[in-house]
């Protein structure tokens, strides 16, 4: 199959654009590199365009059996002060490419949604069948597009794929892809800076959360399961199935200063640390109830923390050998 990547210069995109490619699909990689990486993208053919350009897009779905569309905005805070940015890009744009997939007759889309179309749950693990009642602006432009996603499945056969991750992190295996967020906010990669001295100390967010340790739990989630679980769902709506939504994760939930304690282990390293207050809208605990993803698309995840936390050292080590 020939699959259009949308966001395949970026982190989870360009990973599952190598996952295809393992796989025996062929992929173009559509990004605007606002926030990607042409390298990430490197060995794969790359149009440089924005969804929101339907023109372009329409030239190039003209040629593809699929799409992945993993080119949103995707920081809560900055989509709480800035919603105008996230609904621009991630809704208008988002309906862009629907309709220009109408339009072309592609008809199978894989979508990067988030646990934060669920919003602060009442109870962990969370199943699918949670209310989704998002809490921030990203989660609202997540929710909408999955619905604009059953809409058009009913009204003109659009299959779907809603892939609703918890906390993506680590990179491939061979240390030539990874996370290149910037800023970077996210836990491990801050924690891994910290800890090589080469970035702030970490700044834990609350310790006094009703967990056992007092800080935030998560289910971090390899981002090459991700990357799987995308060649698998695809495999689930080629063979003729039903739209679907699954929520990826392990199933199991770290704190804060577990996490803390595995980089200090992987990298044999402490992390400089200080208390900080909380950070406005955490929850105390996301952990994904993973089951459907696996009744379903017969997926689950392979890699745990430690592997996590090595792979991301990994590729921060290769970074800085990079840049040197
Ligand atoms: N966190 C932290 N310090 C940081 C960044 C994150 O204590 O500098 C905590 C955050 O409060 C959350 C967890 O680490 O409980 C994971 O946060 P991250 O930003 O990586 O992912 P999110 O859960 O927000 O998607």
């Amino acid at each position: 199959m020939l699959v259009l990547v949308i966001g395949g210069a970026g982190y989870i995109g360009s990973h599952s654009a190598r996952a295809l490619r393992r796989a025996g699909h062929d992929v173009i990689v559509f990004d605007n590199l606002s926030t990607g990486y042409e390298f990430l993208a490197s060995g794969f053919e790359l149009i440089q365009g924005d969804i929101l350009d339907a023109p372009a897009l329409k030239r190039v779905l003209s040629r593809v059996d699929a799409v992945m569309h993993f080119a949103a905005h995707a920081y809560v805070g900055e989509s709480v002060v800035n919603p105008k940015k996230y609904f621009r890009n991630n809704v208008e744009g988002g309906l862009s490419l629907l309709n220009a997939m109408v339009e072309s007759g592609v008809k199978k889309i894989i979508f990067s949604s988030t646990c934060a179309v669920y919003g602060e749950p009442a109870k962990v693990p969370i199943d699918e069948t949670t209310p989704r009642q998002p809490v921030n602006p990203y989660g609202v432009s997540k929710l909408f597009f999955e619905q604009a996603l059953a809409s058009y499945d009913r009204a003109y056969g659009l299959r779907f794929a809603s892939l609703r991750y918890f906390n993506a992190a680590g990179a491939d295996e061979s240390g030539e892809i990874g996370e290149l967020h910037e800023p970077e906010t996210h836990l491990i990669p801050l924690a891994l800076s910290a800890a090589a001295g080469t970035g702030p100390q970490l700044q834990v967010f609350g310790s006094d959360y009703p967990t056992p340790d007092g800080t935030c739990i998560r289910d971090y989630i390899h981002v090459n399961d991700l990357a799987d679980a995308h060649v698998k769902a695809l495999a689930h709506l080629s063979s003729g199935n039903e739209s679907f939504a699954v929520n990826l994760g392990t199933g199991t939930g770290y704190s804060v200063q577990q996490v803390i304690s595995a980089v200090e282990q992987a990298t044999g390293k402490t992390v400089p640390r200080r208390l900080a207050p909380r950070r406005p809208g955490d929850p105390p605990a996301l952990v994904a109830n993973p089951a459907k993803a696996q009744a379903l698309i017969h997926w689950k995840a392979n890699r745990g923390l430690p592997e996590i936390v090595a792979t991301a050292w990994k590729w921060m080590q290769s970074r800085s050998a990079m840049r040197a």
